[in-house]
């Protein structure tokens, strides 16, 4: 889902960013937020990315107690506590030089990683003249190009592990929708804004425009929408990609990794040169905790309850039915005129840039004997809808409860993709397919389930050393030395704003090697994605809130 934090720092917020939280915000929002998300609670609603589960689900439930020493916990099992662990136990010079547990409250992936929209399609045009004239063109430049970064990044990393069929991380023919004239004119200044600077001459071949009619038809689109921008970008199971990563990982680094899921860490303390990372299976010692728990980041760091806060968003899985996936897009040289797993689409559906749909949809693929799961059949996997109304957005602003759907959203959701294909929908017949168990709903909708994203105040992740004033005062009174590890501490990777595949992975890997000494912030990290005390105080919330409401 692309596009929150594309929009935190439009210029049309810096003209009117007078308003207050309070005055945004209802007193019972205002009041959500202020507290703690609390642990992640159980039995949360079923994804259907996650059915069937992968079989590490419940690795290290079942222990009656965990360690009592470790070099290093990590606490969520998420992409970001995946890409954290992996970057480490890869690039650890002497395996016996760290110790390192990852905690899960849940299941292992249990969180937005295992409910989300599947895209890897970050903001690029979307949000250059901004950015340029938040940051300045080199650092806008970097921002982006650290998003677009991750399409290839994943492929890799899936290639490296063999999990290109599980994780079906692909290319993908990405496009951006726009409903309104308005919209779509605001971003094709920025589209022809980027696409005039030299850095990005190589995308010149890569990326379409439309806006006429019959263009939207030939995509298959509703022809009275008003245009189109793309480009290549990607799609991911991300469930399957991570649990996959993790299952390699206990394979390979058996003697230092260990994963203890349905074990929260309800409290992190000090005592001297440790910090005490306290769970109902007992307490571990430790040099480093490691917050990989985005939504939920200020439970254990207080310091970022307006800063990291939860966003309740909804996801619906969807039979393909017949009509879709005809048709070259305009302009291609394609061989097949199929697209049917192969394309994405945001659909930019309000007057404001935050209000937005999101599809992907899963390839059709036979049973191979090289993966467990059964095969994808071309479901669309469609969310969004999240703030076209804003008393439902803020309903959901500050709310943890992903053990319930929302129920405006779920049918939203059901009712939206006939307007966006029109008579393309199809009819309902041929809905069976292999995966068809009874569990699943009947009709088009086969599931529909909520998930929690990590809103930032100031629309960029935060990776880094967390300062003592944003961990409740904690502090380590003596600093020993461990060989291979930097200094003692606490560190947050999190807050991507709904746009976790395309900052995650990355992010997890910058703050992996800080830990390790490899560097202080590898250069390929933006700058503005850094902790620190000046960033905190100048990142509001309100800022970010104005784009929805
Ligand atoms: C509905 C929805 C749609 C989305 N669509 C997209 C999309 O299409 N593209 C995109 O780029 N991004 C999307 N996102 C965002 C993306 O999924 C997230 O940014 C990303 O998955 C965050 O990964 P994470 O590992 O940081 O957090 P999570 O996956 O949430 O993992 C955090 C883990 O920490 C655990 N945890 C929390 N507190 C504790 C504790 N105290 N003790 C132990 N464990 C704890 C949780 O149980 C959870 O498993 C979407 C998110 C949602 C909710």
């Amino acid at each position: 889902m692309q596009v929150f934090s594309s929009l935190s720092h439009s210029s049309k917020y810096y003209c009117t960013a007078v308003m207050t939280l309070n005055m945004i915000l209802d007193e019972a929002t205002v009041q959500r937020i202020s507290q703690s998300p609390g642990l992640p609670q159980q039995e949360p609603t079923r994804s259907y990315w996650a059915e069937p589960s992968a079989n590490i689900h419940r690795t290290g439930a079942d222990a009656d107690e965990i360690p009592e020493e470790a070099d290093i916990v990590i606490i969520g099992s998420g992409i970001t506590g995946t890409s954290i662990a992996r970057t480490m136990l890869k690039e650890l010079e002497d395996e016996s030089d760290a110790q390192i547990i990852m905690l899960e409250a849940r299941e292992v992936c249990s969180g937005a990683t295992a409910r989300n929209g599947g895209h890897i399609t970050p903001a690029w045009y979307h949000r250059y003249p901004q950015l340029v004239e938040m940051y300045g063109k080199e650092t806008a430049h970097k921002m982006i190009k650290f998003q677009l970064s991750h399409v290839q990044e994943l492929l890799s990393i899936a290639e490296e592990d063999g999990l290109l069929e599980d994780s079906q991380c692909r290319l993908t023919e990405s496009f951006d929708v726009y409903v309104h004239r308005a919209g779509f004119e605001i971003a094709r200044q920025g589209y022809e804004a980027y696409m005039k600077e030299e850095e990005v001459s190589s995308l010149h071949d890569l990326t379409y425009l439309y806006d006429h009619m019959d263009e939207l038809k030939a995509l298959q689109l509703n022809p009275s929408y008003c245009g189109v921008i793309g480009t290549v970008l990607g799609a991911i199971h991300a469930y399957r990609f991570v649990t996959g990563v993790l299952s390699r990982l206990l394979q390979q680094h058996a003697s230092n990794f260990r994963i203890f899921s349905n074990t929260p860490c309800s409290a992190v303390k000090t005592a001297s040169s440790f910090y005490i990372v306290e769970t109902p299976k007992g307490k571990v010692r430790c040099r480093h905790v490691v917050h990989a728990t985005n939504a939920w980041t200020s439970h254990l760091l207080p310091g970022f309850r307006r800063t990291i806060v939860p966003l309740r968003g909804e996801m619906s899985s969807q039979r393909p039915g017949t009509g879709l996936g005809s048709g070259s897009r305009p302009g291609s040289q394609a061989a097949t005129s199929d697209w049917q797993g192969s394309r994405s689409f945001v659909f930019y559906t309000g007057k404001k840039d935050g209000v937005f749909d999101y599809l992907t949809q899963q390839p059709r693929l036979s049973p191979t004997p090289s993966s467990n799961y059964p095969p994808p059949q071309a479901e669309l996997m469609f969310g969004g809808g999240l703030a076209f109304n804003s008393k439902v957005f803020l309903a959901q602003v500050g709310n943890v409860d992903d053990t319930q759907s929302i129920s405006e959203l779920s049918t939203y959701l059901s009712q939206t993709l006939p307007v966006h294909f029109e008579e393309n929908w199809g009819d309902n017949s041929e809905l069976s397919d292999e995966n068809d168990e009874s569990h699943w709903g009947k009709g088009r909708t086969k599931a529909s389930w909520s998930g929690l994203i990590g809103l930032s105040a100031d629309g960029n992740p935060w990776v880094g050393r967390v300062p003592a004033e944003l961990a409740d005062g904690r502090k380590l009174e003596v600093h020993e030395h461990r060989p291979g590890l930097v200094e003692a501490g606490e560190w947050v990777c999190g807050g991507y704003s709904g746009e976790g595949m395309t900052s995650a992975w990355k992010c997890g890997v910058a703050l992996g090697r800080m830990i390790l000494g490899k560097c202080d912030t590898p250069d390929w990290l933006p700058n503005p994605y850094t902790v620190s005390l000046e960033r905190h105080a100048n990142a509001q919330l309100e800022d970010t809130l104005q784009f929805f409401i």
